[in-house]
């Protein structure tokens, strides 16, 4: 039976050879002096609290060359998209090389587990420098001196939770599974138009459609293909032309559209132009906003509007809906097919603002510049910050004390107009130096 693999990548001579010793616990040379002397894949068997694994170790990978094609071959690519996790090494004391940042590159791209490895961190005054391999964007780094030892023992905990018992069970990738896909609700009370909306969207982009069990009990979900990648509709089993039939009356009520909405990374808010907002519109506005999601509003029914109409209803959502700030309002018509065309760069959008990733010195260049504008009470200070993660935009601040939640909002809003992030959500997560 041939064990789970563990591939090994990282630069010359950030202490991948060290490491591979140390999890082997035995000082069998593969190491030697001399930067850079494991060219060749060395493949080695090892074993923590019980599981079996094989290390291989790939030096030779990452070549001297200069074009990207030579530091990671077609082949290397192969090989590590075969490993059952990986492990990429970094170099705490050097920071983020664009080497690194090109392997992480790939590595985001492979179905295959990482853990960032931030070596050389042989004393706790030095875990500081772990946080700027956040920026590479495959989590939260392991501090970790493979001199020493320290931190391997973490490390290896979470490597062995990755790996599969046998080599021959399927390894279900947290990164591939359904959270991931941009997900769309449409709300709004019976009759604005949702399903005539809904299945317009769905003939328009000629896309392939498909079902999906929903996370919400009895809820179907439809993913949508469309250019910039699968699009989950959540909840819209009674929306779809067969199943409007024997469409309960629950099925649109306030409960199951919010938690619908908890599912969702947008809700489009549909609202029946000839009626204006009502009452419960704004109530369901209000709800979606307190749930965090941003909205897009559609006026639907816009062809029936006549020019004395179509003036006075800009005021009306202006007046009613102004709470939910400066939402993109579209107006259309799902039965004549008028203006729809116009929602998907509006979604498009939307994914790209959720999907974006700042560079680092932008990131703190940003924080840097609104604290300076406005400092935080009390001496609180952020040292510094990154982009730990997309899907939505996460950014990690690590600050000397706790923040006030008000100052956390000042910093949210500087990040969001910097880089224009549009109405994505954004989570902040606070680190205390001492943590
Ligand atoms: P590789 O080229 O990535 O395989 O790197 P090596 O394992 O050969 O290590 C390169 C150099 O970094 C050697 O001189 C190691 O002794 C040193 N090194 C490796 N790990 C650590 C560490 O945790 N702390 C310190 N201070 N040095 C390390
Ligand atoms: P839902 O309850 O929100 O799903 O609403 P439906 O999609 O079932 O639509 C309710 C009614 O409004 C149906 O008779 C639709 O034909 C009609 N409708 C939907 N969109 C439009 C539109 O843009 N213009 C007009 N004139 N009627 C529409």
């Amino acid at each position: 039976m041939s064990l789970p693999v563990v591939a090994i990548v990282g630069r010359p001579n950030v202490g991948k050879s060290t490491l591979v010793n140390r999890i082997l616990g035995r000082r069998e040379a593969i190491v030697e002096e001399r930067p850079g002397v494991t060219r060749d894949r060395k493949a080695v068997d090892a074993e923590w609290q019980g599981h079996q694994f094989t290390l291989l170790d790939t030096g030779g990978w990452m070549a001297d060359g200069d074009s990207l094609d030579d530091k990671v071959s077609a082949q290397s690519e192969q090989a590590m998209r075969d490993a059952q996790a990986i492990l990429l090494v970094v170099d705490s004391t050097v920071g983020v090389t664009p080497e690194d940042e090109r392997v992480a590159l790939i590595l985001r791209r492979l179905d295959t587990p990482v853990l960032v490895v931030a070596n050389k961190i042989d004393h706790q005054n030095q875990e500081l420098a772990i946080w700027e391999f956040m920026g590479l964007g495959l989590g939260e780094p392991f501090a970790v001196s493979s001199l020493h030892g320290r931190g391997t023992g973490d490390l290896l905990d979470r490597l062995v939770s990755l790996l599969p018992e046998g080599s021959d069970e399927p390894f279900e990738d947290p990164k591939t599974s359904d959270p991931e896909l941009f997900s769309v609700t449409l709300v709004g009370r019976p009759n604005v138009g949702k399903s005539t909306l809904f299945n317009r969207l769905i003939g328009e982009e000629r896309a392939v459609v498909h079902d999906r069990a929903g996370t919400t009990r009895d809820a179907i979900d439809t993913i949508v293909e469309t250019e910039t990648g699968p699009i989950r509709f959540v909840d819209t089993a009674g929306m779809r032309r067969k199943a409007k039939i024997d469409q309960d009356t629950e099925y649109y009520s306030l409960v199951r559209a919010l938690k619908a909405v908890d599912d969702s990374d947008v809700a489009l808010l549909v609202i029946d132009a000839t009626i204006g907002v009502t009452h419960q519109d704004q109530r369901l506005a209000e709800r979606v906003d307190a749930a965090g999601c941003p909205i897009v509003i559609l006026l639907n029914k816009w062809e029936l509007l006549n020019t004395e109409q179509r003036g006075k209803i800009g005021d009306d959502v202006q007046r009613k809906l102004g709470f939910l700030g400066d939402p993109p309002v579209l107006r259309i018509s799902a039965l004549t097919g008028k203006g729809v065309n116009r929602l998907w760069p509006e979604l498009q959008q939307a994914v790209g603002d959720y999907r974006r990733r700042i560079p680092t010195r932008e990131v703190n260049a940003c924080i840097r510049a609104a604290q300076a504008a406005q400092p935080a009470p009390q001496g609180a200070r952020v040292m510094y910050a990154t982009q730990g993660a997309t899907d939505p935009p996460t950014f990690t601040l690590f600050a000397n004390r706790e923040l006030p939640r008000t100052y956390m909002r000042y910093l949210e809003r500087s990040l969001r107009e910097t880089f224009d992030m549009g109405s994505t959500p954004i989570k902040l997560r606070v680190r205390r130096r001492n943590d």
